[in-house]
């Protein structure tokens, strides 16, 4: 019983001040993923060496790559008087080294606190010659205290659309595609998908290829996937901006727009059947096209399999953390599979969670609790758990713990998922995601039963 002091919900008090078990991690850890996206780019972790070793560390295990980046190794001195100096030397250093195209900064709790302005010491390094000519850099702040690593990555998304975007005379008959903080395979299949549909796209950022690139034997230092600074810079003349995610996407495709007059629609991620439709059906209208053969095929194939599997998911009771993106679309589809999301928790704040999963669930889950912010932590739902339990959870790898020591069954969803290996190669978003989520669901539920049933119970057939 590794977390024996866990007490049930309805005999706690209530916490007013303290989280235990965030289900969240810090911002700039999503500055990087998204940095990460971008070609040729060089993540750059402006605080202590302990910090960008974290960041480094969280997306290594998860990705199980090697994760590149920079520090501006900040030492007594730095965190007393501010690190301008070890930035700019930094700088100068990356570029004759590394020789990357662009450095993506982001800030820190401590530079943060210091008040170090990044846009001020990026703009010194440009007129000084530590950024050379023909190479960028870009920013983002990221104090870790407020927010999420969801902030981190949006406000990372935010900076690089802020500084490569920019509109001409020429309109070009493609869309922006803020894919959200998506595994590099989701970037890979929404790509598939938009193939599918023969429309032309830019997806800012683009992990597929980074993270997942295929073993060759060498090493390369910027591997051939992400967005490119021309990609980027055609940006403000696409002809609409989707963007999924209210948390991950909003704010840069409000900006996108505001720069560069590009309009813009919010999608949910595409996680389940309902949202993709929509994502598929918004794609269409803004191009004008119909719907191919080979998607909506796709769509029947996970229809079918959803009939197949809800005598046997039909009422399970599930409980659910994450990204407040993705734990929006997952609840909908586990609604639209009569399953029963009983309990949701997100780390990351903002208003619009609690609005939109009451939407989803007052009427078909009257009985669900869902929170959002700092104290909607693991410890939270692990009390909601013991006063009435669950079939399955679902989240990432901290939940392990409670999966555990409840014995439930327990999938391994969102990030970071550090002790498992393969996860961000398969897709779970679009029609093809789907399908991976309800077979990876009710395997894991009927090996328990298989697993804990009384012997003249235990059946061939299930
Ligand atoms: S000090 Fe702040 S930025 Fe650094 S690892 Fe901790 S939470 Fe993240």
């Amino acid at each position: 019983m590794l977390l024996r002091h866990t007490k049930k919900a309805s005999e706690s008090i209530e916490r007013k001040g303290l989280t235990i078990n965030p289900a969240k991690t810090c911002q700039p850890v999503g500055a990087m993923y998204a940095a990460l996206g971008v070609h040729g780019c060089l993540p750059h972790s402006h605080g202590s060496q302990g910090c960008c070793s974290y960041h480094r560390t969280a997306l290594t295990r998860h990705y199980k790559e090697p994760v590149m980046a920079a520090t501006s190794s900040f030492t007594e001195g730095s965190s007393v008087f501010g690190g301008q100096a070890n930035l700019l030397q930094g700088l100068s250093n990356i570029y004759s080294i590394y020789e990357p195209d662009i450095v993506a900064i982001h800030s820190t709790c401590l530079s943060e606190t210091i008040g170090d302005d990044l846009g001020q010491i990026v703009g010194k390094a440009r007129v000084e010659g530590q950024i050379p000519e023909g190479k960028h850099a870009v920013y983002a702040a990221t104090p870790s205290y407020v927010g999420s690593h969801v902030t981190g990555f949006s406000n990372m998304v935010k900076g690089i659309i802020d500084y490569f975007a920019y509109k001409t005379e020429e309109v070009k008959k493609q869309l922006n595609i803020l894919p959200g903080w998506v595994e590099p395979s989701d970037m890979r299949e929404i790509k598939r998908m938009l193939k599918m549909m023969k429309v032309k796209y830019v997806m800012l950022p683009d992990t597929s290829d980074v993270l997942d690139e295929p073993m060759t034997g060498k090493f390369k230092m910027f591997p051939e996937g992400g967005t490119t600074i021309p990609q980027m810079a055609s940006m403000g003349d696409s002809i609409k901006t989707i963007a999924l995610g209210e948390w991950c996407s909003k704010d840069s495709a409000i900006h996108l727009e505001n720069k560069c007059k590009v309009p813009f629609h919010i999608a949910d991620m595409p996680i389940g059947i309902k949202a993709t439709d929509r994502f598929v059906q918004v794609v269409a209208k803004a191009f004008r096209i119909s719907v191919p053969d080979s998607l909506t095929k796709e769509r029947g194939r996970l229809v079918d399999a959803i009939v197949d599997m809800q005598q046997y998911l039909f009422g399970k009771r599930v409980a659910l953390f994450g990204d407040p993106d993705q734990c929006i679309s997952l609840t909908e589809f586990l609604v639209d599979m009569g399953m029963k999301p009983v309990y949701i928790v997100s780390g990351t704040p903002g208003k619009a969670f609690e609005k939109r999963m009451a939407s989803i669930l007052d009427k078909k889950v009257p009985e669900a609790k869902y929170m959002n912010g700092e104290r909607a932590d693991l410890f939270l739902l692990h009390q909601w758990i013991k006063d009435e339990g669950v079939d399955l959870i679902i989240g990432n790898t901290y939940g392990k713990y409670i999966a555990r020591d409840e014995n439930i069954p327990f999938l391994r969803f969102g990030f970071p998922i550090l002790d498992r290996i393969g996860h961000s190669y398969f897709p779970t978003v679009g029609y093809m995601g789907g399908l991976r989520l309800l077979e990876k669901m009710l395997s894991l539920i009927m090996d328990h039963e298989d697993a804990t049933v009384a012997e003249e119970k235990f059946e061939l057939v299930m």
